[in-house]
């Protein structure tokens, strides 16, 4: 059910590139989306109802949900439902209001000052995926940094589902209408992202784009990048469990198995240095699997090249390995989790011993759930209030300051044969360079 790699004895030297991956060639993707997007740049709204015709099967008359349409999905939420939305907005408001930052102004030199302001970007189109899955909890982890970081103009999109008459899945309007959201659009895909970078006539434009979604999603973020600014591109989900042989088999196999429940390119990867473990897991899995109601596309998952079982002589092997591989979601389930786990260097989230599922971050332990997928975690972290955030530098500097600067910008200014940028200075102390 799930294949094995051994890495006892040493350790590969191409580490990243010999651990398994899904297949997923944005690249190639590229090619299909770029005229969508053209599509939608040219014609606007009509192209948006066109492809979405195409592309999800149903006619839309509007790209907009109509503001009655989310209120009919709260009202008519299944109240359970209600309960555990609400309160996973408060726990993710609380752990993203205590990200949000405070200007700094450093004093450098009397009469000279550096200000960092940080400005929320203007407007945002955040995408919540509706093809196979709907996710509902993926409203709550964009809005929530958005408004904590004070965007002043959001505005949500999901995919058209054809059996709720066009309009994104209701349980994702509820969310929005708990979130307070008000400007919703039925629409999924690249279609969604050149929408929002482009404006149409029924969508104003959008100056940033956030959210996970399928290639085509993507694709369209990775070539429009640059005329809006995006997080990652969140491709499909992974996690990766590092675990000794004090982990419960049942446990590790269980959160394999939630995360392969994503999709039939989800990656579920076990490292450990306990063949008893390993032995347990690969027992367990085909009864858990069996067990669940998506067991197909679990299984196709966990079978897949990008899911293994890895493994190393020991923990110190692993945190190599986990490094490597930098997973979204990392999980420690060994004696002392939380000092391995402060070991952990490269990871979206990590999850700290056997209480601390992912499914636990999914939803509810107050972190946000759009991570970066692919090994990206080497060099980005996760959806936060930072991602809504610009630093702009404010420079305030008196005559006199700007006067004690002056002979070293000319001498740089010199030095990199930019005589007018030295000329701008002593432009205001009647051309002589201040001694
Ligand atoms: P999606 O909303 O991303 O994509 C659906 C849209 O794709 C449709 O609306 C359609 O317009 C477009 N589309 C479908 N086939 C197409 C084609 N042949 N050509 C062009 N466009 C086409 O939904 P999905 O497909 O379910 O994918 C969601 C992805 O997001 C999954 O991979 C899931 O694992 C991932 N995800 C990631 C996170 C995270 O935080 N990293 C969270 C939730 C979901």
């Amino acid at each position: 059910m799930i294949s094995r790699i051994d890495m006892r004895g040493s350790l590969p030297p191409d580490l990243r590139d010999v651990l398994p991956r899904a297949e997923l060639d944005v690249e190639a993707a590229l090619e299909k989306v770029r005229p969508i997007c053209e599509d939608v740049r040219h014609r606007g709204a009509a192209a948006v109802r066109e492809l979405t015709a195409r592309f999800d099967g149903v006619e839309i008359s509007t790209t907009r949900v109509p503001a009655e349409a989310i209120v009919t999905a709260l009202d008519e939420l299944d109240p359970k439902v209600r309960a555990a939305l609400e309160e996973s907005i408060r726990r993710a408001r609380l752990v993203h209001r205590d990200q949000r930052r405070a200007d700094v102004t450093t004093q450098v030199v009397p009469g000279g000052t550096v200000t960092e302001r940080w400005v929320p970007v203007d407007r945002v189109g955040l995408y919540v995926p509706g093809g196979r899955a709907v996710y509902p909890s993926s409203v709550v982890m964009n809005v929530v940094p958005a408004q904590e970081a004070g965007v002043p103009s959001l505005a949500v999109t999901s995919p058209a589902q054809r059996e709720f008459g066009g309009l994104p899945h209701p349980s994702i309007l509820a969310a929005c209408a708990l979130l307070g959201v008000e400007e919703v659009y039925s629409v999924g895909g690249a279609q969604a992202v050149a929408m929002f970078a482009y404006g149409t006539e029924e969508c104003p434009p959008a100056t940033m784009v956030t959210g996970p979604g399928n290639i085509w999603v993507a694709a369209a973020k990775r070539l429009l990048k640059g005329r809006i600014g995006i997080d990652s591109e969140a491709g499909p989900t992974e996690i990766a469990i590092l675990a000794d042989a004090t982990a419960d088999p049942v446990h590790v196999a269980a959160d394999l198995i939630s995360q392969a429940e994503h999709d039939v390119i989800a990656a579920a990867v076990l490292v450990t240095d306990s063949e008893e473990l390993a032995e347990g897991v690969e027992k367990e899995l085909p009864a858990q699997v069996a067990a669940t109601r998506h067991s197909e596309r679990i299984a196709e998952a966990l079978a897949g090249r990008q899911s293994a079982i890895v493994l190393v002589d020991d923990l110190e092997a692993g945190l190599k390995v986990v490094d490597a591989y930098a997973a979204e979601h990392l999980e420690i389930q060994t004696a002392d989790a939380a000092a391995v786990a402060a070991r952990v260097r490269n990871a979206g989230a990590v999850f700290v011993g056997p209480y601390a599922p992912v499914s636990l971050g999914d939803y509810l332990a107050g972190s946000n759930h759009v991570l970066p997928t692919g090994g990206c975690a080497c060099h980005s972290g996760g959806l936060s209030v930072q991602t809504f955030l610009r630093g702009v530098h404010v420079v305030d500097y008196s005559r006199e300051a700007l006067a004690e600067a002056a002979a070293h910008v000319t001498v740089l200014a010199d030095a990199e044969d930019l005589p007018a940028h030295g000329a701008a200075v002593r432009a205001r102390f009647d051309w002589q360079v201040p001694s």
